[in-house]
């Protein structure tokens, strides 16, 4: 399962073709109120939208557990053509996502931002997090500072959004029925190599 917007087809082709042959295929879009809330403001009431992903996940639930099989959407023509100019010069600098994030006077060294944090970006170095360019731009750290003591997106101006020219209005959003610590957990089902920090 994988969310994404138009370039979706793409996406879940590569994702299909690292599963081993024999996996149980299962692909089930999900629509959500705010995937790239660093691209844009959340756009779907999230009042609507939460129920409805609610009955989404029920829905594929039952059908994983009668091992239904669903195949994905493929790319359309139009989006095939946009692709090399739209994601491609995105994907090259992603990573770098992290470059204009920093902390205020508001941190407490908690290291919740490290924590949630689903690359493995973020380490904490005399009580205050250092970022290591190999973020997804995910937010989580943003959003679920309990201090807000890393500014939100319009603030933060990051290189990506310079590069692409990324509209102001958008805000600091985080699922409300998520919190910290359902991420925390779900980190340690992640596998990524340790990072090396320099002494
Ligand atoms: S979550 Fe916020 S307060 Fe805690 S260490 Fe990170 S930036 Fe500081
Ligand atoms: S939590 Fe997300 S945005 Fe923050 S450093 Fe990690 S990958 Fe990047």
């Amino acid at each position: 399962m994988k969310n994404t917007l138009q370039y979706m087809g793409n996406v879940l082709k590569q994702w299909k073709a690292y599963c081993p042959k024999k996996v149980h295929i299962y692909i089930m879009l999900m629509p959500c109120v705010a995937s790239q809330c660093t691209a844009y403001t959340p756009f779907s009431p999230e009042k609507i939208m939460i129920p409805h992903m609610e009955k989404r996940i029920q829905k594929i639930s039952r059908e994983i557990s009668v091992r239904k099989n669903r195949s994905y959407p493929h790319m359309s023509p139009i989006t095939r053509k946009l692709y090399p100019k739209l994601m491609i010069p995105y994907m090259k600098v992603e990573h770098e996502y992290d470059k204009g994030f920093y902390t205020n006077e508001k941190c407490l060294g908690c290291a919740v931002c490290s924590k949630v944090c689903p690359t493995q970006n973020i380490t904490m170095q005399g009580n205050r997090p250092v970022w290591h360019h190999r973020c997804h731009g995910c937010m989580a750290c943003v959003a679920y500072c309990p201090t807000k003591a890393i500014p939100s997106y319009e603030e933060l101006g990051t290189i990506i959004s310079k590069r692409l020219c990324l509209p102001e209005k958008r805000k600091r959003y985080h699922n409300p029925f998520i919190q910290a610590t359902d991420l925390m957990q779900d980190r340690r089902c992640i596998h990524v190599k340790k990072i090396e920090v320099a002494k």
